[in-house]
């Protein structure tokens, strides 16, 4: 969905050379996800090792997976988990252009495209809709609706937030071991992750706004609302919206596949431990692997269960996401592509997008293909008349994005909470590094990209002989 432009830098990719005394030998990375994947990716184009890639699933991409279903002589294809980025995500526009993959606008599932409207906020207890766009007028009622001030407000502070994030571009030479010395430099980002949306914005924009237009992006990225959801999720939510989407014909996991290169990949091995005695000993369910120089841990401690290695994190938000083929109900039938419900409530579902239309005329009752985010499984009856297949898959999705030292919601003014430990450090061990701090500032392939690719560079300027 694309609500606004918002315009953000490009800025040139700078050459690195890393220049370390000794280099490791042999290394072994913890996870084929986006992280893990860029990691061996960029260690790979730096240093000439022996890199392992231990992943517990059966294939690359983590988070990042897609599957097909047949209709009618037609193949839908469809992203289970993270589903699109966007064209200023350098690391994965790089890599796609690289791998040769085919980029197509998200939603990418092939069928027909509804002509039905952009977005629509539906009130299941009052049984009708909040607001609902469609159309040609989409822009004046736009602009009738919500004024300029408040879009150009909202604008303004993502923009200063996202121009820090793009400076991890160009300023290779930065080093910090915490995300939190990362965030020294990053001002706007950092005091964007101490207020809940709602508390930040509250004056500078109207709660119509807030509500209806931030809380839409925040409710579809991370299923959070802008009174529960820090700042910094608001801006990358509205980042996100105010741009085409892109995702890789046939699976944004295929990247990931394709970074992972020359190593030497362990599917369906999950690691149990990781022990030092001389070098680095890496348990797994298939046995030990010995004499690792360096290890890079790229999955979420909070879910990767490694004996030994706890890191105070926030709690992962479960996430349902169901797809449906069938005909929609009669409150959904003229139902725009993207379906929010309000903040009171999360039934039948947060959001649902029409992904494609399977008649030829994508007229009312015709047969759609939907995706829908909730955090219980959804009550198929109350979105669908007849539902003709489903499928369901939950995830352990990313950290709930929570203020580090906010009021809450209705407290008395200047009663704070007490303040959040800041993030889990990078540096675990000599020669031990940990990527996925970085989810608690937030969670994106690219955000995970780009942290892989730091910690990369923090981990050979660090390198000691064991
Ligand atoms: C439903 C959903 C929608 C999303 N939508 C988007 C989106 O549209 N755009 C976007 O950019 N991001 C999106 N995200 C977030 C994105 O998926 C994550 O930010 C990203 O996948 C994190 O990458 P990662 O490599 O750090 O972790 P993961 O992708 O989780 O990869 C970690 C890997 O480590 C493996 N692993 C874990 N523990 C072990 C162990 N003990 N031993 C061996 N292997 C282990 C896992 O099997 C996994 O393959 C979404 C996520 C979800 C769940």
């Amino acid at each position: 969905m694309r609500l606004f432009w918002l315009a953000l830098l490009h800025t040139a990719a700078a050459a690195v050379t890393v220049t370390v005394a000794n280099t490791p030998q042999r290394v072994a990375i913890v996870g084929a996800g986006p992280a893990g994947a860029s990691a061996a990716y960029y260690l790979d184009g730096l240093i000439d090792a022996d890199i392992h890639v231990f992943d517990r699933g059966p294939r690359a991409g983590g988070r990042t997976q897609s599957e097909t279903v047949s209709y009618n002589n037609q193949t839908l294809h469809f992203e289970t988990g993270a589903s699109m980025f966007i064209s200023v995500n350098r690391n994965l526009m790089d890599a796609a252009h690289r791998f040769n993959l085919t980029l197509c606008e998200h939603p990418c599932t092939g069928g027909h495209t509804t002509g039905l409207g952009q977005y629509g906020i539906w009130d299941p207890v009052a049984r009708k809709w909040v607001v609902r766009m469609g159309g040609w007028l989409d822009k004046a009622r736009m602009l009738w609706r919500y004024g300029l001030s408040d879009l150009r407000t909202v604008r303004r502070h993502t923009q200063t937030a996202v121009d820090e994030f793009m400076q991890s571009y160009t300023r290779f030479d930065e080093v910090f071991a915490t995300w939190d010395e990362y965030l020294e430099t990053r001002p706007a980002m950092k005091e964007a992750l101490y207020y809940r949306a709602a508390e930040y914005y509250q004056g500078k924009i109207s709660q119509r706004f807030l509500r209806e237009v931030v809380s839409l992006a925040t409710r579809v990225n991370y299923m959070q609302d802008v009174s529960t959801v820090n700042t910094l999720g608001a801006h990358i939510s509205m980042a996100a919206e105010s741009h085409t989407g892109y995702s890789i014909r046939g699976g944004n996991w295929q990247i990931f596949a394709r970074m992972l290169g020359n190593a030497t990949v362990h599917f369906n091995t999950t690691v149990t431990g990781i022990q030092r005695h001389q070098k680095y000993r890496i348990a797994t369910n298939r046995g030990s692997f010995d004499d690792f120089d360096m290890v890079i841990v790229a999955a979420p401690l909070p879910v990767a269960n490694i004996a030994g290695l706890d890191v105070h994190s926030a709690q992962f938000v479960k996430v349902y996401v169901t797809f449906a083929i069938g005909t929609l109900n009669s409150a959904f039938e003229d139902a725009p592509r993207l379906v929010v419900t309000p903040y009171h409530t999360t039934r039948p579902f947060n959001c649902m997008s029409v992904l494609a239309c399977l008649s030829t005329q994508c007229a009312k009752g015709a047969p759609v293909l939907v995706k829908m985010f909730s955090h219980q499984p959804v009550e198929l009856s109350e979105v669908f008349d007849h539902v003709e297949w489903h499928r369901e898959v939950v995830w352990d999705a990313y950290p709930a994005l929570e203020p580090r030292n906010s009021r809450y919601a209705g407290e008395e003014d200047g009663r704070y909470r007490a303040p959040r430990p800041g993030t889990v450090p990078i540096v675990l061990d000599t020669n031990l590094f940990y990527v996925n701090g970085m989810e608690s500032l937030f969670s994106t392939m690219e955000s995970q990209s780009v942290a892989a690719r730091h910690v990369v560079h923090l981990a050979l300027s660090q390198y000691k002989p064991l």
